[in-house]
């Protein structure tokens, strides 16, 4: 399927009304990085660094960490990498971790929640990424910040341990710019003062759908019953993106609705100007924004919401369909 779309690998992706799309991949294991090259991705849009936690059977060391975070960077040589701390919790459980017993996990203690209330491996692995980049820029992003003071909290946290790192001597990174991933329908209602100081947001569709629509996204029951081209939920959206155009503050989206074309190109046409994805979904996503006029799709999907239609998906569908 990559073959397919070797001949657009190198063409940026320029929508034809002439937006341009920057289409990054996700990944979580130095195996994932050979597909930068090949899938034509600008970056590493979301590294889940708690893959690397995940698959040892006991708390890896900070120097093994080191070791992974600078062959990640190296493999992805020069092009950016947004490492995402520490996702733990809910679906995912570390085994060498005590297991806690919470009735439901995903509305639970998890990601920055565990990171701010026991600092400890959150330092080490903060340590771990400004070692790995000492001279070269790093981006870290936060998971599941739902207020303002999570972000502060844990952003005063990277600071402290980029002034510890100097205290002993080591290098430290070029730049660092220092995000959050917005999956809770609360932090997009944050005050304005919080965008103005967050360097990035992505938006993580996968966990922000389940809140917005209260739908266990691991349930099989409930999982599909919100179409992701809900018009409440395209709305919301629009909302952020003009939260963050007006507050300058780059927005991408990184949950796996950004590597399906369709669903893809209603992002790009609300105002999404950055997506990242499975490596293997940029070829197709890339093909169908260079086929779409999205200021047009943009129409269709506010003439859809006028109607009261409940999803833009009938009209977009026809849509596309009709620009071939
Ligand atoms: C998301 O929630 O959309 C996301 C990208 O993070 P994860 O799927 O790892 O929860
Ligand atoms: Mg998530």
């Amino acid at each position: 399927a990559q073959e397919r779309y070797a001949s657009i690998r190198k063409t940026p992706a320029v929508s034809l009304c002439g937006k341009r799309i920057g289409l990054y991949m996700n990944a979580g294991l130095l195996a994932d990085l050979p597909s930068l090259p090949s899938s034509g991705a600008e970056g590493v849009g979301l590294f889940r660094t708690e893959l690397q936690f995940l698959i040892r059977n006991k708390m890896p060391r900070r120097t093994e960490l080191v070791q992974v975070y600078e062959r990640v960077m190296e493999a992805a040589g020069g092009k950016p990498v947004v490492f995402r701390t520490l996702d733990i919790g809910s679906d995912k459980v570390l085994p060498y971790m005590k297991p806690t017993d919470e009735p439901n996990p995903a509305l639970g203690w998890r990601a920055i929640r565990v990171g701010l209330d026991k600092p400890g491996i959150m330092r080490m692995q903060l340590q771990a990424l400004l070692r790995a980049s000492a001279g070269r820029p790093l981006s870290i992003m936060f998971p599941f910040v739902a207020q303002f003071e999570e972000f502060r909290a844990a952003r005063a946290e990277v600071d402290k341990t980029v002034a510890v790192e100097r205290k002993l001597g080591h290098a430290v990174p070029d730049s660092i710019t220092v995000g959050t991933m917005l999956e809770t329908p609360s932090l997009a209602y944050a005050p304005r003062k919080f965008f103005e100081t967050v360097d990035f947001v992505s938006i993580g569709g996968n966990d922000l759908k389940q809140f917005f629509f209260a739908a266990d996204r691991e349930n099989e029951l409930v999982r599909r019953r919100y179409d992701t081209l809900n018009v409440s939920f395209l709305t919301f959206l629009e909302q952020i993106v003009e939260r963050c155009t007006d507050t300058e503050t780059p927005l991408s989206f990184c949950g796996e609705d950004a590597g399906r074309p369709v669903e893809a190109v209603c992002l790009a046409a609300i105002g999404l100007k950055s997506l990242s994805m499975r490596p293997a979904s940029i070829g197709p996503v890339k093909s169908l924004i260079m086929r779409t006029d999205l200021a047009a799709l943009r129409e269709v999907i506010h003439d859809a919401r006028e109607r009261g239609e409940q999803s833009v998906r009938p009209a977009v569908m026809a849509f596309l369909r009709d620009q071939g």
